[in-house]
């Protein structure tokens, strides 16, 4: 799972500090030191990371901490607000995207980290919000890179501008009046990626610019590149100009270095992450979250969103909102799962919940689903809505409707209660919940 031993890391290092009464400013520095480590492994540029946690020290030596009762938790909320504002404040940066005329968004990025894909899923993502983006194939070295183009073109319900191996600036522009013609509002160029950085690739992509109005040069950086990364986001800004950085397969096993590092380095924001293979696996990059979660705070937030996308319904909308109300019953766990695979997977699904990294990922398994939901089936909707009433015999009685163990439902409804407890505490306390889970 992303950013696991980063999120490892920094807990113990909490852990210690919670563990003293009163912090002495070596306490802090020993605790910095070991951050600057975890940073370091989790592939944090070096610069970043000393900055970072000469930032922190600042703060944490100050009075109000080290008088505080709490100094340990006082610490925490310090490295969640300057991880926050690393990666760029509270809310995501938006895409230059204007209300009325033509909005002109260009792909680029080294070959296989997901230009492609991601021309598709902002396709979609901006259609799904009543828009009417054109797809513009620039890449015209691969004549699979075209028809790549197309078939995901089709998949997100988004029209391909194509006129084969063309220059691609003349594309571009070709493009530009057929989306005029066409009522197209955004105009997604896809480029042409290379292994490496090279010249002649640079050059074409300035000559795309040069010729239509670029309103956002978007560069696809794959997370798992971790530093290399944030070295190529670096050089395509020095030679062609970006205005930000779609990150790509942050569902994969990325340590956190570009998540960290790229804005510090190059100055640009992280606009949009990749989160999966499908085209509905992308998110608005919003910096606090991705702090909650390194810190393994979880990401309520990210969930209900993601459940509002998916739900075609309103049925995991509606449970996302009952858990924050902590209303959630068996009812709608059983309604959960039936989206957990819409959603991406159980995997997905818990890293964002708050907690999640220390729950076991195989207690919620995909394959022990059908299991789980047998168990709940077996149930009257009476315990279904209040689970409290299930006693030992109606235990056995539900365990033999479903054709499993009465330890199968016991794990259960111990999944169940746990999820409850970090709702309400995530609910009712969000500093003292962070505390818990720094250490
Ligand atoms: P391009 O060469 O930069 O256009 O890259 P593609 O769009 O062809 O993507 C390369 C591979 O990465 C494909 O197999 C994609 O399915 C995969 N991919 C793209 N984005 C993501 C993502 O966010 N998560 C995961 N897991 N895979 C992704």
């Amino acid at each position: 799972m992303a950013f696991e031993s980063l999120t490892e890391r920094l807990s113990g290092v909490f852990k210690k500090l919670r563990g003293k009464g009163r912090l002495s400013e070596a306490d802090i520095k020993a605790a910095m030191r070991e951050v600057r480590m975890a940073l370091l492994e989790a592939d944090v540029n070096y610069k970043v990371a000393k900055d970072f946690c000469n930032q922190v020290s600042e703060r944490a030596m100050g009075q109000e901490v080290m008088e505080s009762l709490t100094p340990a938790q006082q610490v925490v909320k310090i490295v969640n607000e300057e991880l926050t504002r690393l990666m760029g404040g509270d809310e995501p940066t938006q895409l230059h995207i204007k209300n009325k005329g033509q909005t002109v968004l260009m792909m680029c990025g080294l070959q296989g980290n997901g230009k492609t894909t991601h021309a598709a899923k902002l396709g979609k993502y901006y259609r799904k919000l009543g828009r009417r983006p054109l797809l513009v194939a620039c890449d015209i070295y691969r004549p699979a890179a075209i028809d790549q183009l197309r078939i995901v073109g089709e998949q997100a319900e988004v029209p391909v501008f194509e006129m084969g191996t063309e220059r691609p600036e003349l594309i571009a522009q070709k493009a530009m009046a057929y989306a005029k013609d066409h009522g197209n509002d955004i105009v997604i160029i896809d480029t042409a990626g290379r292994l490496q950085i090279d010249e002649a690739l640079m050059d074409e992509l300035v000559r795309i610019k040069q010729t239509v109005e670029v309103d956002d040069t978007l560069l696809v950086v794959d997370a798992m590149a971790g530093q290399e990364a944030v070295n190529v986001a670096k050089t395509f800004n020095e030679k062609i100009g970006i205005d930000g950085v779609i990150l790509t397969k942050t569902d994969g096993d990325t340590r956190g270095g570009a998540a960290l590092s790229v804005l510090a380095v190059t100055g640009k924001p992280i606009y949009f992450q990749g989160i999966g293979e499908k085209l509905d696996d992308l998110e608005p990059f919003y910096p606090s979250r991705m702090a909650g979660r390194i810190l393994g705070m979880g990401d309520v937030l990210s969930l209900i969103e993601k459940a509002q996308a998916v739900q075609d319904d309103k049925e995991a909308e509606e449970a996302a909102k009952r858990m924050m109300a902590n209303k959630f019953d068996l009812n709608d766990m059983l309604a959960q799962f039936a989206q957990i695979k819409k959603m991406g997977g159980a995997s997905a699904l818990l890293s964002m919940l708050p907690g999640g990294n220390q729950i076991d990922p195989d207690a919620l398994d995909e394959k022990a689903l059908p299991h789980i939901e047998a168990i709940i089936y077996s149930m009257t909707p009476e315990e279904r809505a209040k689970p409290s009433i299930i006693n030992p015999k109606r235990k056995r009685r539900i365990a033999a409707g479903s054709g499993q163990t009465v330890e199968a439902v016991n794990k259960l409804l111990r999944q169940y209660e746990m999820m409850q407890k970090l709702m309400k505490q995530a609910k009712r306390n969000p500093k003292g919940f962070m505390r818990r889970f720094s250490g």
